[in-house]
């Protein structure tokens, strides 16, 4: 049984309720799956009995960014597996005794360290659809490494330094290690922070060169080539937050160093976005639009429940093509049985 309450999804399986990325502890529920950890998949432990699942590096960034799980485990009950879901290191999916797939986040394509996600049959397939609408087709990595490469080194050439943006956790770490081989190499304080996780979970970046750029070493210093952020004259590359050239620190960055932004995110396609950077280059750690159809074909469900971003229109795709198909709403209700 799938029971939508107002913290989120969950499943009733063997007299047992497990919930799948609650927004908020809910009530009486057996276990917690907690398939990645950017914070609209965490929610806040209160004093509760039910175990949080989730993997061991998920765990580990969770805490880091101070979500801490005290009943928490690695080991999910028996009957309950966790998938690679290839979205960010330590992202899962979850397969309930062999028929419900939960996708979390999911992408389906390789980057970098990254391995894409390869996922089972199943009965009931319930899947993100963050770009779930026609025409969110992503080129392939290889051709925005390329792409970014050519521009990179084209802004060196007129002496400008550039800035490179995607989210702190997942994107950044794509970033740094595509990208690691430009120099002077400046790595943003808060994407560090997650990238010396990732070296304490294994995964080598390949930016030891790199400086780690602190707002606090903003100390007016002007002295050995240096300018007023503790940071080269000439070009340079770092790799920080994705943010808005309205925002204070880009307004600062370009003021001070003329830096160019490159923000990383499977929005470049919308039209509304590419006013936000100087270039905005399609990378997603999700899937895109066929991707998402490829993975429906290939789980061959008889009933689909699609969650985020175009959830109506992706389930609306999917019944044109034969599925049983339906966008989860935000209103608490029961969903099905089965
Ligand atoms: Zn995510
Ligand atoms: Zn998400």
């Amino acid at each position: 049984m799938l029971i939508y309450a107002d913290s989120g999804v969950v499943v009733e399986y063997n007299g047992k309720r497990i919930a799948l990325d609650p927004s908020k502890e809910a009530a009486a529920t057996d276990m917690i799956f907690v398939s990645h950890a950017h914070t609209d998949h965490m929610h806040r432990p209160v004093a509760s009995r039910a175990r949080v699942v989730a993997s061991m590096e998920t765990l580990r960034i969770a805490e880091a960014r101070g979500f801490r799980y005290p009943n928490a485990t690695h080991e999910p009950d028996p009957g309950v597996q966790m998938l690679n879901s290839g979205h960010v290191l330590g992202s899962r999916a979850l397969l309930i005794d062999d028929k419900i797939l939960y996708t979390g986040d999911i992408c389906t394509r390789d980057r970098a360290f990254l391995k894409g996600a390869r996922l089972p049959r199943c009965d009931t397939l319930i899947i993100e659809s963050t770009y779930g609408r026609r025409g969110y087709r992503f080129p392939s990595v290889d051709d925005v490494v390329h792409r970014v490469n050519t521009l990179i080194s084209e802004m060196y050439s007129k002496g400008l330094p550039v800035i490179l943006m995607g989210y702190p956790l997942g994107k950044a770490q794509i970033i740094t290690s595509l990208f690691r081989h430009w120099e002077p190499l400046y790595i943003h304080e808060s994407v560090a922070r997650i990238n010396s996780i990732y070296r304490e979970l294994g995964v080598e970046l390949g930016d030891d060169h790199a400086v780690v750029y602190s707002s606090h070493s903003d100390d007016g210093r002007d002295d050995d080539g240096y300018g007023y952020g503790g940071l080269k004259h000439g070009p340079w590359l770092m790799v920080a937050p994705k943010q808005s050239n309205d925002s204070t620190f880009v307004r600062m960055m370009k003021k001070r160093y003329n830096a160019v932004t490159i923000a990383f995110t499977g929005w470049a396609l919308a039209p509304w976005h590419t006013r936000l950077h100087d270039y905005t280059i399609p990378l997603s750690d999700h899937c895109d639009f066929d991707e998402l159809v490829q993975v429906v074909n290939a789980c061959r469900p008889n009933r689909v429940y699609t969650f985020h971003g175009f959830a109506d229109e992706f389930a609306s795709h999917l019944r044109g093509m034969g599925y049983d198909a339906e966008a989860i709403g935000s209103n608490k209700r029961i969903l099905d049985y089965i």
